[in-house]
């Protein structure tokens, strides 16, 4: 089945459901493909929608983020503690015990002092002190060193960026003092740095000692220098010693970015879906109306032609315009679909008279190709009757051409019935003072009756493709085609047969002295080039698949 032709069927649907779309201009009951997104006001949800997530959520994963980052801080300032702490018990214990070997010997007391610091984990060196020098000391035994007592933070705890033992490595001197002296305990830094590092890479702490910090990358800094705030800290309540927690090292937002990947993913899936969301509803609710209304103003309606004949002269007669709606997203949609909507919602009017405009345009550069008394016909309805608008736009169109080059005649469809007042007398016989004929389109589909037919000025009857299809039917349809034929003879009116696509289709109606042929057989609805061609050549030569179908 062809676009066109599943357009088509769409259209019955749509003609079904139209009247709900009138009084609900919002519920649209066009197919998803049909709603162009152009419609005003719909463009500018599906960013808001997909905002939402982003502005509801964000605050609150950036809220998370930061709370995340103080636990992490806090946790990882707690066992650090914990751990250094314990490093300094064991430099408390050791130098407690050999506390009793202050002022003695350090021949007798430089063994002693080796064991123990060999027995005690994270302790380098025990050293004795008298008199604020350090004269004995379990590496090298007897020395003579001064102490610096008053470099001491509350006088137990020293951090030197290096000493002469490993003068690349920063070293922690323990403090134990007495009445008598003091001994020191050396603790090799990479202890407190393997420490700090114990919270990970995320949030870098530092150990403050005093003047002196150190990082864990094991650099020692004085602590005036500069560096970013602290996001935690914490003191030690046994040691003279803190820990403070800096803010990531490659900032906030990457942390953001590296410990919350899953939860921002989620919520730009939110975004995505929240707009995908609402661009589709936006889609949903634009009105057919409104839709219609828009192509009307960007002028999207457009004449297509078909060609029909007079059999008895065997020559093109004229053209019926049909009309198209050239769309800027769906291309060519046929007329069912929209012209009931055009017809009750009144913009129908307005429609044909742009229609006419554009015909207008179209033939009037080769009106001198145009065969003689070439007859172009509209389709107008019971609402285009309402007012006397139609006579204007005769006038228009009639005037744009040599006088008597065309006919203009008017097709009425039967579907909708007409009912006589002042008004429509007035037109119909302004229409027949023109120089406009009037056909009864549709003829045997709706509700015409005699009188109808009386009442009415028509020039021609245009029997329904319905009947043409009953040729070589059983003889019941035969029949009603024939009463329908004598009808029209008794009336006399015109013979227009529209939807002949085949020769026993054409042969049958001829034989019944119809004039007029209308259908596939001679020439589809087509556009304007194409149809000048098909004028240039004699209708009996006109076959069907020379123009695509509209
Ligand atoms: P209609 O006035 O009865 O127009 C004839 C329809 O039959 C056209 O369909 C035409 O393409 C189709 N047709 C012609 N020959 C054959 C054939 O041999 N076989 C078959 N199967 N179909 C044939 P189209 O163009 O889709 O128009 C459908 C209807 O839409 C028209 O029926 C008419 O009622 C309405 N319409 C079209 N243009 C206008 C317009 O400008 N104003 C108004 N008010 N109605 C229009
Ligand atoms: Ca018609
Ligand atoms: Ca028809």
């Amino acid at each position: 089945m062809s676009a066109y032709a599943r357009r088509r069927s769409s259209g019955v649907l749509f003609l079904l459901i139209y009247p709900f779309q009138v009084s609900l201009i919002d519920v649209s009951t066009l197919r998803p493909s049909q709603r162009p997104s152009d419609t005003h006001g719909s463009l500018s949800w599906p960013w808001l929608a997909a905002l939402l997530p982003l502005l509801m959520g964000g605050p609150l994963i950036y809220w998370q983020a930061e709370r995340s980052l103080e636990h992490q801080a806090q946790d990882s300032l707690r066992r650090t503690l914990t751990e250094i702490e314990q490093i300094f018990d064991y430099a408390d214990n050791a130098t407690r015990e050999v506390a009793t070997l202050i002022g003695a010997d350090c021949r007798s007391a430089e063994l002693t002092l080796r064991e123990r610091s060999m027995a005690t984990p994270f302790v380098r060196s025990l050293n004795l002190v008298t008199d604020g020098d350090i004269y004995c000391t379990s590496l090298r035994g007897p020395i003579r060193s001064p102490e610096e007592y008053e470099r001491y933070t509350q006088g137990r705890l020293r951090l030197m960026p290096g000493n002469l033992v490993t003068p690349d490595r920063p070293l922690l001197v323990f403090r134990r003092f007495t009445d008598k002296g003091s001994v020191l305990a050396g603790i090799d830094a990479q202890y407190l740095i393997d420490a700090l590092q114990l919270g990970g890479h995320v949030v870098p702490l530092t150990l403050e000692i005093g003047d002196y910090r150190l990082d864990a990358d094991g650099k020692t800094l004085s602590a005036d220098a500069t560096r970013p705030a602290p996001i935690a800290a914490v003191s030690s309540s046994r040691y003279p010693f803190s820990l403070q927690a800096a803010p990531p090292v490659n900032g906030f937002w990457q942390f953001l970015h590296t410990q919350f990947d899953l939860m921002l993913a989620l919520l730009l899936l939110l975004c995505v879906m929240f707009g995908g969301g609402a661009h589709w509803l936006g889609q949903r609710r634009v009105s057919p109306l409104r839709e219609l209304r828009r192509g009307l103003k960007h002028d999207e309606f457009v004449p297509y032609f078909q060609p029909f004949v007079d059999n008895a002269r065997n020559r093109w007669q004229g053209v019926e315009v049909l009309m198209r709606w050239q769309h800027p997203r769906e291309g060519l949609i046929p007329p069912d679909q929209f012209i009931p909507l055009a017809e009750t919602s009144g913009l129908i009017a307005g429609m044909t008279h742009r229609l006419m405009t554009h015909v207008v345009e179209a033939l009037k550069p080769h009106a001198d190709q145009l065969p003689p008394d070439f007859h172009i016909s509209f389709n107008i309805t019971e609402a285009h009757c309402r007012d006397q608008q139609l006579l204007e736009y005769c006038r228009q169109f009639l005037a744009s051409f040599p006088p008597g080059r065309v006919t203009l005649v008017m097709e009425l469809t039967e579907r909708g019935l007409l009912v006589p007042t002042r008004e429509t007398n007035h037109l119909f016989s302004g229409l027949r003072h023109l120089g406009v004929r009037i056909a009864i389109d549709d003829f045997g589909t709706g509700n015409a009756s005699l009188a109808y037919l009386r009442q009415f000025p028509f020039d021609y009857l245009k029997i329904d493709r319905s009947y043409v299809d009953m040729v070589g039917r059983d003889s019941v349809s035969r029949h009603l085609l024939d009463n329908i034929l004598d009808l029209a003879t008794r009336l006399q009116l015109g013979i227009v047969a529209e939807g002949i696509e085949t020769p026993e289709q054409r042969d049958y109606l001829s034989q019944r002295g119809v004039r007029y042929l209308q259908g596939y057989l001679y020439a589809r609805p087509m556009a304007l080039e194409p149809l000048l061609a098909t004028l240039g050549t004699p209708p009996t030569r006109a076959s069907l698949p020379e123009h695509a179908p509209s």
